[in-house]
């Protein structure tokens, strides 16, 4: 079936989304660019839809299409209090460059208490408790206030993504999730950010493919998984936002 041939399903025809009527959303949207998906995303949840970013270049391309699609869309980050300046400085930079409305989501647990509840090196003891503590549990209050969210994740990224849909059910908040840029390969991401002329993390250029929190992103030699930076050493490949890689979700 092609494009223009696929069944519209909209809002009108579908007044209650659930992981069914969302299966079906993804089959029709299947081939759709980025933008197909993100109009189609906005079309039928805005306002209660926002996009979450951990400032990868995945991020940045959403950042751009969403600027100009519908630009008052908020776009959340965890701030675990541990991100790199670096990320910070490129927040900043999209505020300026793309108009980008920021909301900060963050624990509410200063980088203290949490030493004095766990000890002052959790996230080397206990990484999961820590992503928990620090990016999960806010995560989801926030997005408790909404029925949509979009992210930059890839298929090709980790094999917990490998069959994220263009649109998908996300149980964990029970709320629909949007992955624009599941199909995409790497390449693409930074064909779009070059031919635009986007900011971008300059970590990623002294080794730095995949950035999270500085305790836990470490560099990498070329060639090898971009994402073998983040947790280096342990099993843990998620940090627990998007598919549960943990027992406590
Ligand atoms: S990435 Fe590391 S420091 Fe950041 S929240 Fe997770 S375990 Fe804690």
């Amino acid at each position: 079936m092609t494009a223009q041939h696929k069944p519209s399903l909209s809002i009108i025809d579908t007044l209650e989304w659930n992981p069914e009527s969302i299966k079906q959303a993804n089959t029709m949207l299947e081939g759709s660019s980025p933008e197909a998906v993100l109009r189609w995303g906005f079309g039928n949840f805005a306002p209660s839809i926002v996009m979450g970013t951990g400032f990868g270049p995945e991020g940045i391309v959403l950042m751009h299409l969403v600027s100009q699609i519908r630009p008052e869309t908020i776009v959340f980050y965890l701030d675990t209090d541990l991100l790199f300046s670096q990320t910070y400085e490129l927040r900043d930079k999209l505020v300026k460059q793309l108009g980008i409305r920021f909301e900060r989501v963050h624990s509410g647990i200063s980088l203290k208490e949490q030493s004095v509840r766990h000890g002052d090196t959790l996230w080397a003891n206990d990484a999961d408790t820590c992503c928990h503590i620090r990016k999960v549990i806010p995560q989801r209050q926030f997005l408790a206030n909404y029925n949509a969210w979009i992210t930059g994740i890839r298929r090709d990224q980790t094999a917990f993504r490998a069959n994220a849909g263009l649109v998908e059910w996300d149980y964990a908040n029970k709320m629909v999730k949007l992955n624009p840029l599941a199909a995409w390969t790497s390449d693409q991401v930074w064909d779009h950010i070059r031919k635009n002329d986007l900011p971008y993390n300059e970590l990623h250029d002294y080794g730095y493919p995949s950035i999270g929190c500085w305790t836990c992103t470490k560099a990498v030699v070329t060639g090898a998984d971009p994402r073998s930076g983040r947790w280096a050493g342990l099993e843990k490949t998620e940090c627990g936002i998007h598919y549960p890689s943990i027992a406590k979700q």
